[in-house]
């Protein structure tokens, strides 16, 4: 059955004579079985005529019923095309429709279809503009007999391309195809014939279609959908066919790609190294240093998913002669197009092993694979988190235990930062205030201590400690009256509860 509603039969008809193909008629009539879209298309096109000629079989019988006896001259019969007749299924030549002259030629396949061109004849995304005239047609008509119709009631071309081609992978590869699967076949297919078919949209929607970099041509799939939901129903009529003319020539598949979706991985990385950046640190096209903590912890990952390309993200940076100690620094990587997509909780365990025998200059611990969603908490609410450092700070004058006793005192110290000068060629000129929650320091020598901070994330500890020119304050020069200078920072603890821990 093709689940045809009664109301179906005038727009089916219509669309039928004017050369759609019988699949996009079941799409235009918003049949959402799946199963006549995947019938043989000759079957498929039988049940059609039989659908409708009941119906004008009766109309014409009516008419004759005044004439004289005998056979209904208007004949209705299954037409023989390649595909073979109907003649198997049901053999009443009663069934098909061969109005005289005025109707144009049975839709068979041999003609391509006005709206699909063909994809769907052929198992096979349509042609917008085509299937815009087609629906406005659908909805004047389902309006002349009092019925509404939404766009969205029309069935996507995508929708009934996988209705009729996964049964069909299902059969030939022994599998279940899921619908929400993340492995995708994307067809891609080109029509050159109606190729400028768009273009008076151009025309009359110039906004829509605005040229930028990067792209070969204004008329983009998002470009063209723009313009047809802005477009007068008045103005698309006067300017395009209604329905469309049936094309000289069938579209051709151009290319398929098969994709899988991302694969997200985690963890927490130590940077043991002051001569490590956290990301290749590349300057006018030259390299500065050998290696990278993105680079170390990605090759080993990128040999086993064989992924096409990635994307390294975390939990703050810190500079390259900066470690990062304790339980490390959050980060994750997208992995794009992964080859390889199913591991086990071992299989990931190895390639932090193998990642943290590579190099004594980082290691990783947690190493897990998470969603994209999780990925986000990453970098939710980074700034209202805590991050712990410890500087070696060296001072001009002579210092002695109970000069810096007084910065253990010191809580909750606001600290107006202007950007620092180092980093002011990539960012904005602005004042930040930042916290730094506690303090704690450890006498070195006379020209040097330790001291540990907890702050809110952000802070600039370097310029903290020397004041940048001032454009710190206070700093720890200003607050011991002295010139301070830091000679070694380290990150204690960067306080993001992401990812969870494992029991390594
Ligand atoms: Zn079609």
């Amino acid at each position: 059955m093709l689940a045809l509603k009664e109301k179906d039969k005038v727009v089916a008809q219509m669309l039928l004579t004017s050369g759609t193909c019988a699949r996009c008629i079941l799409r235009f009539c918003g049949v959402t079985l799946q199963s006549p879209y995947g019938l043989p298309y000759k079957d498929l096109i039988c049940e059609l005529r039989e659908f409708l000629a009941l119906d004008i079989d009766e109309e014409l019988r009516l008419e004759n019923d005044t004439e004289a006896d005998g056979p209904p001259n208007k004949k209705i019969r299954c037409e023989d095309t390649e595909e073979g007749s109907c003649d198997q299924r049901g053999g009443n030549a009663a069934n098909l429709l061969q109005l005289d002259g005025n109707v144009s030629p049975p839709n068979d396949h041999s003609r391509t279809c006005n709206v699909c061109l063909g994809i769907l004849q052929e198992f096979s995304d349509a042609d917008f503009v085509k299937r815009h005239a087609a629906w406005l047609l659908v909805k004047q008509e389902m309006g002349k007999q009092g019925l509404s119709l939404q766009k969205e009631d029309i069935i996507q071309i995508k929708e009934a391309y996988k209705w009729i081609t996964h049964p069909m992978f299902a059969d030939a590869l022994g599998v279940q195809v899921d619908p929400k699967s993340e492995f995708e076949v994307s067809v891609v297919y080109a029509h050159p014939e109606t190729d400028g078919d768009c273009h008076f949209l151009a025309t009359k929607c110039p906004d829509c279609f605005k040229a930028t970099k990067n792209k070969l041509s204004v008329f983009t799939r998002m470009a063209v959908v723009k313009a047809l939901e802005k477009i007068k129903e008045e103005d698309f009529l006067k300017q395009f066919p209604c329905l469309p003319s049936s094309p000289e020539t069938r579209c051709d598949v151009l290319e398929i790609q098969c994709s899988h979706a991302a694969i997200f991985v985690a963890g927490r990385y130590n940077k043991y190294s002051r001569n490590l950046p956290q990301t290749p640190w590349i300057i006018d096209g030259e390299r500065k240093m050998d290696s990278s903590v993105e680079e170390l912890i990605l090759e080993p990952l990128m040999a086993v998913f064989k992924a096409d390309s990635f994307n390294f993200s975390s939990s703050g940076r810190e500079d390259v002669d900066v470690r990062t100690l304790g339980k490390g620094r959050p980060f994750a990587v997208e992995l794009v197009n992964p080859r390889k997509v199913k591991f086990t909780t071992k299989d990931i365990k190895e390639i932090q092993q193998e990642i943290n025998h590579s190099s004594d200059k980082i290691k990783v611990r947690d190493l897990q694979v998470v969603t994209r969603d999780a990925v986000g908490h990453m970098k939710e609410g980074e700034e209202e988190k805590t991050k712990c450092y410890s500087a070696l700070i060296w001072t001009e004058k002579f210092i002695q235990r109970e000069d810096i006793a007084f910065l253990d005192d010191m809580k909750e110290l606001k600290l107006d930062q202007k950007t620092p000068l180092r980093v002011l060629h990539r960012r904005p000129l602005a004042v930040r205030v930042r916290i730094i929650h506690t303090m704690r320091t450890e006498y070195v020598d006379e020209h040097h201590f330790r001291l540990y901070l907890k702050t809110q994330a952000g802070t600039y500890i370097k310029e903290f400690v020397h004041g940048d020119f001032g454009r710190t304050q206070p700093n720890i020069g200003s607050l011991m009256k002295t010139t301070a200078d830091i000679l070694q920072l380290d990150v204690e603890s960067v306080d993001v509860d992401w990812p969870p821990p494992l029991n390594d």
